[in-house]
């Protein structure tokens, strides 16, 4: 569960440990650092906004574990549960060009498994990942969301287009070697987020900055 837990960390007794990007050297890490990496990673993309809608429309995924306990939270974060990505907050990381960059962290990271981990304590790492203030991009998808959700009487309506991107992000990494199911999987996306509008803005101008960014970046360079 990626919801309010990230806000309030209510969920985790593990202490919050400060970060820092070691980018492509080997260093040391801990279960539980790479635990918090991930979570205030999170917590930077506003992956807690999107939860809060999708709780209050019964998706939940922590839904029916026996780690959860009501109102207080998730009583055993582990790097399986952090690592683990629902069709919203993959396809927010997939649109900011940052999908990859996640899935290569978590990748790193040994003995993940279904709501538990066998994650030694230690263990080595590449590279971390780099927190980002990107809750702009969750506040636009939330507003979309509730949109559509008003305007759809089926309560679970926005769940379902969370399975449904979730299956055609995966198809895209599935099928990467045949084109035309990568096309069908492509079009089936934006279809799924047509309606994502104030999103669309947000990206839009996020891709423009990064581009800016790289831009003069190679011009000091
Ligand atoms: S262990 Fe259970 S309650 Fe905790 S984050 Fe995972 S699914 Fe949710
Ligand atoms: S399914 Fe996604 S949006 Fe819903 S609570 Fe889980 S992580 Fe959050």
């Amino acid at each position: 569960m990626k919801e309010i837990n990230v806000i309030s960390n209510i969920c985790t007794n593990i202490p919050k440990q400060k970060v820092t990007e070691e980018p492509d050297s080997l260093a040391i890490s801990t279960r539980q650092l790479v635990i918090q990496n991930g979570l205030d990673y999170l917590e930077g993309t506003g992956a807690d906004l999107i939860c809060e809608l999708c709780i209050s429309k019964g998706g939940s995924c922590c839904n029916g574990c026996d780690k959860l306990i009501e109102g207080v939270g998730c009583q055993s974060r582990n790097t399986s549960c952090t690592s683990w990505l629902c069709g919203f907050l993959k396809y927010l990381l997939y649109e900011a060009g940052l999908h990859q960059e996640w899935n290569s962290f978590w990748n790193q990271v040994p003995g993940k498994n279904y709501r538990m981990d066998n994650t030694p304590s230690l263990f080595v790492v590449r590279k971390m990942l780099k927190v980002q203030n990107l809750r702009f991009l969750s506040e636009a998808l939330v507003a979309d969301l509730k949109k559509i959700a008003a305007n759809h009487p089926s309560k679970d309506y926005i769940i379902t287009i969370r399975e449904e991107i979730d299956r055609n992000l995966i198809h895209l990494r599935v099928w990467k070697n045949h084109p035309e199911k990568i096309l069908l999987a492509q079009r089936n996306i934006q279809i799924l987020t047509m309606e994502f509008h104030q999103f669309q803005k947000a990206i839009t101008e996020y891709r423009k900055t990064v581009r800016q960014k790289y831009n003069n970046k190679s011009l000091i360079e």
